[in-house]
């Protein structure tokens, strides 16, 4: 059943009572981000997803994106739907005030990201995209460039790409092809084609700005000789505006599973004017800039569809009759009860709500840290939270989709074969959910990244900037007996997270590949614990609040904590166990016995 009301109340529990939301003004440069601008800020987000987006969500599913005559088409509402986002400031939301933006903090945006994924995913890629551009630009371009192509693409005017992918280059970019060659003018003539480009061209904007990564002629091999170029579809002229068009055509859009209306582009680039962005031969650099803020961002998508598909699979549940109770008819005047009396059903929803609202609380938790690492008067604090969102990027990326994707299902599942069939319209969640595995590099390779890099970097520093804060709140609550039953499942799943830990590193050193082989069972167990310590925080809070509540809120809170301590946690033994086993059982087949 689509429905979609945005979980403002637990939003606001999570900024405000769990973290520190009402605080966040007090970091400088983010004075104006009071409560009460932030506020009513969420509930126009809220109308805009629910009122404006949400009902194309379906019929942009339907009609999906058109190439015709070279120029790629949105569906019917999307161009209007575009122009109200614009007019209504969103796309400056997160951006520097010096370029038009509204400099508003990540914690803010993270929960307006939800809200539009919730409604429309494929809606929500464009600004997306966009955003990740102007934070490259932001990050490492010229001033001149920055000048030239920020205000337009803050307030919306035009719209941003990131072009990576080529026909024989995904995970590994060393293979990159794209040429670029120095022209007299100072700017280069990029050639080369690449693929899988999201909103890599549209009718929603008057320019689309693509940062494209490509090698010059004398560059090094591999990942080391990859620059990165700004190339607009349309030249500027001197002052700045759409002059001629430039040598970037769409020659095709994929045919896919889902967000069928987020255009997918074969993008051929043929001598098309360019400008470096940052240094020569340091593309990554500002891809990776721009990628970690992605990460984050494809996390928020994958809580999102979570979240709208939890509310479909309750609504259903409430009203369609089937079967009688176990415990007694609940329902005499009806031929049937209702289905959410069945324990199998609240299983379902069960798992849906503590994977979402823990998810959201984690979520949280990471952009408020990265608020700090990027607007923290202190250096030391700046330092600290960076190196917690580094290591928790990779996390909230692949965990929130793998739980969205899991999640999604459930909620088809609640349905039965009304799930199944579109027009319910949670099989769509399902479909647009999938993608948000693959893409901003596939879920598998964000675990190899979390035990690779993010773990071992600065001798295991960053692993603390979780680890202390778990190991603190343990150690205050341990004897407290009204908390037992969630700080105990926490304490034991943590001593598996450190176990697991100590195994990884000692055996990444000698055999990277034993590690390499259990990064996605360790990602896992880490995620889950993650939502544990977040669960034990928000039980502790209900069960002080619960008794003078009559909204039942911090009731059901208490009670959800305790369903993801008893019935989700315990799948770290598992995992624990998957991990301590090792590679070799996956490495012991030769390639020939495939
Ligand atoms: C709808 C859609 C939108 C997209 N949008 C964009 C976009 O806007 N811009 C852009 O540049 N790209 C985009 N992509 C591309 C996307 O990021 C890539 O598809 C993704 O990074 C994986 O690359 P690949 O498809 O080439 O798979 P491959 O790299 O060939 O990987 C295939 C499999 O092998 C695994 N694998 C590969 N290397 C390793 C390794 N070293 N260790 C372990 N496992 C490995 C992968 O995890 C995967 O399971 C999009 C793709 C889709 C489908």
């Amino acid at each position: 059943m689509a429905t979609y009301k945005a979980p403002i109340r637990d939003m606001q529990f999570v900024l405000y009572e769990l973290l520190n939301g009402d605080k966040i003004n007090e970091l400088p440069g983010f004075e104006e981000a009071t409560r009460d601008l932030i506020d009513p800020v969420m509930e126009a987000a809220a109308t805009f997803s629910e009122e404006v987006i949400f009902p194309i969500n379906r019929s942009g599913d339907e009609e999906g994106c058109k190439l015709v005559n070279g120029e790629v088409t949105t569906p019917k509402g999307f161009k209007e739907a575009y122009k109200q986002f614009c007019e209504g400031g969103w796309s400056t939301f997160a951006c520097d005030p010096n370029y038009g933006g509204m400099g508003m903090p990540k914690s803010a945006h993270s929960m307006v990201e939800e809200m539009l994924c919730s409604a429309n995913i494929s809606f929500g890629m464009y600004p997306g995209l966009s955003f990740g551009a102007y934070h490259s630009l932001h990050n490492f371009a010229s001033d001149t460039l920055k000048d030239l192509y920020l205000p337009k693409m803050v307030d919306g005017t035009w719209s941003g790409t990131m072009c990576l992918t080529e026909p024989h280059c995904g995970t590994d970019l060393g293979l990159c092809r794209t040429k670029a060659v120095p022209a007299e003018d100072g700017s280069y003539a990029v050639s080369g084609t690449k693929i899988f480009i999201s909103a890599g061209d549209h009718d929603l904007t008057e320019n689309v700005i693509h940062l494209v990564l490509a090698r010059t002629p004398d560059a090094p091999a591999g990942i080391k000789g990859i620059s990165l170029f700004v190339v607009p579809k349309f030249n500027l002229d001197d002052n700045g505006n759409v002059a001629d068009r430039n040598g970037v055509v769409c020659s095709a859009i994929e045919h896919k599973m889902g967000i069928k209306a987020s255009s997918t582009c074969v993008m051929n680039f043929d001598g098309a004017k360019g400008h470096l962005v940052g240094d020569l031969n340091k593309g990554m650099q500002g891809m990776f800039a721009m990628m970690n803020r992605a990460r984050l961002a494809v996390g928020m998508q994958g809580l999102g569809l979570c979240e709208v598909s939890y509310q479909g699979a309750v609504e259903y549940a409430k009203d369609r009759i089937q079967g009688r109770s176990l415990s007694g008819v609940k329902h005499p005047d009806k031929s049937a009860d209702s289905i959410i009396v069945h324990p199998d059903v609240r299983r379902m929803l069960m798992t849906m709500r503590a994977y979402t609202q823990g998810a959201r609380a984690f979520g949280a938790w990471v952009s408020e840290e990265y608020d700090y690492s990027s607007n923290h008067a202190d250096a030391k604090r700046r330092a600290e939270a960076d190196e917690f969102v580094q290591l928790t990027t990779p996390v909230v990326k692949s965990l929130f989709t793998d739980l969205g994707f899991e999640c999604t299902n459930l909620g088809m599942q609640v349905l039965g074969g009304h799930g199944f069939i579109r027009e319910s319209g949670m099989e769509q969640y399902v479909r647009d959910c999938r993608i948000t595995q693959i893409y901003e590099g596939t879920n598998g390779i964000q675990a190899l990244d979390l035990i690779g890099r993010k773990m071992p970097d600065k001798a295991g520093r960053n692993l603390r900037r979780f680890f202390h804060p778990v190991q603190e709140y343990l150690e205050a609550n341990m004897a407290n007996p009204a908390l037992a039953e969630f700080v105990q499942p926490l304490s034991k799943s943590f001593i598996r997270l450190q176990q697991a830990s100590g195994q990884i590193a000692t055996v990444g050193m000698s055999k990277p590949e034993e590690a390499a082989a259990v990064a996605s069972d360790y990602l896992k167990l880490f995620g889950l614990v993650a939502l544990a310590f977040m669960w034990c925080r928000m039980a502790e809070i209900a069960l002080e609040k619960q008794a003078d509540d009559s909204s039942g809120f911090y009731a059901a809170k208490v009670k959800t904590a305790r369903f993801y301590m008893q019935k989700l946690l315990p799948q770290t033994s598992t995992l624990f166990a998957t991990i301590m086993a090792g590679g070799s059982t996956l490495m012991d087949l030769d390639e020939d016995q495939f």
